[in-house]
């Protein structure tokens, strides 16, 4: 097994890997590290949830960026704005030791006066949503014209939210010679045509499903009566007093009213999803990071990525519309070596779809009953 000093970091990198408590490199670092470190190439790189990919392409871009020059050298884009905060403060903290390293946040929601004036001080990354990047670029507050490094992280998601177009356009204003690394958990074909249509002969990096964040989670299903499933959802809570869970919702309609519901109950809820303001959603989350929330209502787009360690579960109060949605659900728990469960709250007409999860996840669910539930149960 291979050190972080084996894969050719810097010393002032090496220095906050200390710092941040990170001992061996996981897979995907392993992996992407030295590639991109010798290499200017391209990159296609497909590994789940919590293996740890915001290192892999962070450590890199931090690595070959010039912190004395005001230029903006590398663009991250990512699917949402939790996402693009939380990537920031990575790299921020990756950089700790880089002296003159200027990391921006753009995301939608907050003010671009605000963002475009800390951009102009002169940032060399920029972490950005497509959305507001597009906005950026169109009012002519950015120049992404230097760009060296691009990253298009989680772009299954990025591309399942819409986001192609954006992309493309954001794309566009950058230069031809510019390297791409691409970091996604799955690889439908919309990302192969991104690949292909974007990168030059990338390299290919896979890091096998075998890893700790999905050998740790088991899967659980409940079968119960339709009209039952918010009484199912407070039964399970009740059986695991120390539960600290996100609870996914399909619709953000249903997300707030499943949250209100509990609180109204005397859980320890909270709802998570776009229709709240920035603001709002930065207080859910802060409050969820430190364990003043139990139970994190949310749609799959507000939680993508969200990087909490000490999820025990997931419920999947209702099932997704997309099934490859399912992992990225249960990637939320069972993270940094942790043990976690996923489970689905599902009727009657849904169970078959259970079978296809399995298919698609590789591993067997456990039918179970809901506690102290036979009444509610099929
Ligand atoms: P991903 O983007 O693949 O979902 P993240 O980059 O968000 O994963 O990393 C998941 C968690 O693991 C983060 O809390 C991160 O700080 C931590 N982490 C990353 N690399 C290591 C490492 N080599 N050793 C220990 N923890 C790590
Ligand atoms: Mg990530």
């Amino acid at each position: 097994m291979s050190t972080f000093q084996d894969l050719g970091l810097s010393d002032n990198l090496l220095q906050a890997i200390t710092d941040l408590g990170f001992e061996t490199p996981s897979e995907v670092q392993e992996k992407a590290i030295p590639l991109l470190l010798d290499s200017e190439e391209d990159l296609v790189a497909l590994a789940q949830t919590g293996t740890g990919k915001t290192a892999a392409f962070g450590f890199p871009m931090l690595q070959k960026i010039d912190v004395n020059s005001r230029t903006t050298q590398g663009l991250i884009l990512s699917p949402t704005r939790e996402l693009c905060l939380q990537i920031a403060n990575e790299m921020k903290l990756y950089g700790k030791y880089c002296k003159g390293l200027n990391v921006v946040a753009v995301y939608g929601g907050a003010s671009i006066t605000e963002q475009a004036r800390e951009v102009k001080r002169g940032a060399q990354i920029i972490v950005a949503t497509p959305g507001r990047m597009k906005d950026m670029i169109n009012r002519r507050l950015v120049d992404i014209s230097k760009i060296e490094y691009s990253v298009l992280d989680e772009a299954d998601e990025m591309l399942n939210m819409g986001f192609k177009e954006d992309i493309t356009d954001i794309l566009s204003h950058t230069p031809e010679d510019k390297n791409t690394w691409l970091f996604s958990a799955t690889m439908p074909k919309e990302v192969a045509a991104i690949a292909k249509n974007f990168m030059h002969q990338p390299n290919e990096i896979t890091v096998g499903r075998k890893n700790e964040s999905t050998t740790n989670v088991s899967h659980e299903y409940y079968l119960v009566n339709a009209r039952d499933r918010y009484q199912a959802l407070k039964r399970l809570a009740d059986a695991n007093p120390d539960i600290f869970s996100v609870v996914f919702c399909r619709t953000k309609r249903d997300t707030q009213k499943v949250a209100e519901k509990l609180i109204e109950d005397g859980y320890n809820a909270g709802a998570l999803h776009g229709d709240l303001s920035q603001n709002q959603r930065d207080l859910v989350m802060n409050a969820f990071r430190k364990n003043q929330i139990q139970m994190l209502v949310a749609t799959d787009v507000a939680a993508r990525g969200i990087d909490v360690d000490d999820v025990t579960h997931v419920i999947n109060y209702q099932l997704p519309d997309e099934i490859e949605t399912y992992t990225h659900r249960s990637g939320r728990t069972g993270r940094a070596g942790k043990t976690g469960v996923s489970m689905v709250i599902v009727s009657k007409s849904e169970v078959r779809k259970i079978k296809s999860i399995e298919r698609i996840i590789k591993r067997q669910f456990e039918k179970k009953d809901i506690p102290n539930g036979m009444e509610i149960c099929e």
